[in-house]
């Protein structure tokens, strides 16, 4: 096993290169399995043909913390006209439209705005519900915890 960032041969189940500091696995610039140098956006080693793309379990727990569809739902329900829901996921221009329309549109309209936010947000929490939502904004998908 080698880093893939300066080539350095790595011990069988090391997390970090010793000499760049760089964790295993990271890094395009040499071949994990010959220590050959690779070019970057290459899919296979030249050298010894080993594929570079990453198993998908290991793609799996490269996940940052997944969001919880409940989570998200109960949000779009309780506090959906307040964009809770899409700060949650991370879709942030999206939550302040629904804040700014259900807050101060809302002042300008007599509420019609706030109303026409709401109708929005049930449509989001039934699509979450649904699973047509899946994704936050990173898009990783979220985790099916109801
Ligand atoms: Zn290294
Ligand atoms: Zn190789």
């Amino acid at each position: 096993m080698y880093c893939r960032n300066c080539g350095n041969g790595l011990e069988q189940g090391a997390y970090v290169c010793m000499k760049c500091g760089v964790p295993a696995g990271q890094g395009r610039e040499f071949c994990p399995n010959c220590g050959a140098k690779t070019d970057v956006n290459a899919v296979f080693c030249v050298s010894c043909g080993v594929s570079f793309v990453p198993p998908p379990q290991q793609y799996n727990q490269g996940y940052p913390e997944q969001k919880s569809k409940l989570v998200a739902a109960l949000l779009a329900f309780f506090l959906g006209v307040y964009g809770a829901h899409n700060f949650y996921l991370g879709y942030n221009s999206k939550a302040v439209t629904q804040l700014l329309l259900a807050l101060l549109g809302g002042v300008f309209t007599c509420g019609l705005s706030t109303t026409a936010v709401a109708i929005w947000v049930i449509v989001e929490a039934v699509q979450l519900l649904t699973g047509s939502i899946a994704v936050d904004a990173n898009g990783y998908p979220l985790k099916n915890d109801f």
